[in-house]
């Protein structure tokens, strides 16, 4: 199941999934073909419906996992809110990477445009320098 969110960076529309985990209903599924396999096979228990079982369930949290972790970085401008959780400086080289990756690629000419406002840094105690003071009218 997808989720339409909005990046924290550029602003854009992008859909992340908002499964990250394997469900219950799912580990019971794999339970049941652990066992109808076991049973199709050996007619009885056997220990390798467990084996299966704990394998479907691994792959498939991994899945999840992976795909979760795909859908949360922007696809318009690579901004990674968990990366810049951890760490904001590399967030930024990311961001500008991609950013400089796609300049270059024509495939990204008619898809929307991130729309990043410049960072205006306000100076405080500003005072002008002394060239525009000797400037008379
Ligand atoms: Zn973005």
């Amino acid at each position: 199941m997808k989720q339409k969110v909005f990046c924290a960076f550029c602003s854009l529309p992008q859909k992340i999934y908002t499964k990250k985990h394997v469900h219950f209903f799912e580990l019971i599924l794999f339970a049941g073909v652990g066992a109808i396999l076991t049973h199709l096979i050996w007619q009885d228990f056997h220990i390798v419906g467990p084996i299966v079982f704990c394998v479907l369930a691994m792959s498939a949290e991994t899945v999840h996992r992976l795909r979760w972790r795909a859908s949360v970085k922007c696809k318009h401008c690579g901004f990674d809110p968990l990366l810049y959780k951890q760490s904001p400086e590399e967030a930024a080289q990311t961001v500008k990477a991609f950013l400089d990756r796609r300049k270059e690629d024509p495939l990204y000419l008619l898809k929307p445009q991130p729309q990043i406002k410049p960072i205006i840094k306000k100076v405080k105690d500003y005072k002008p320098s002394s060239v525009s003071k000797d400037i008379q009218l």
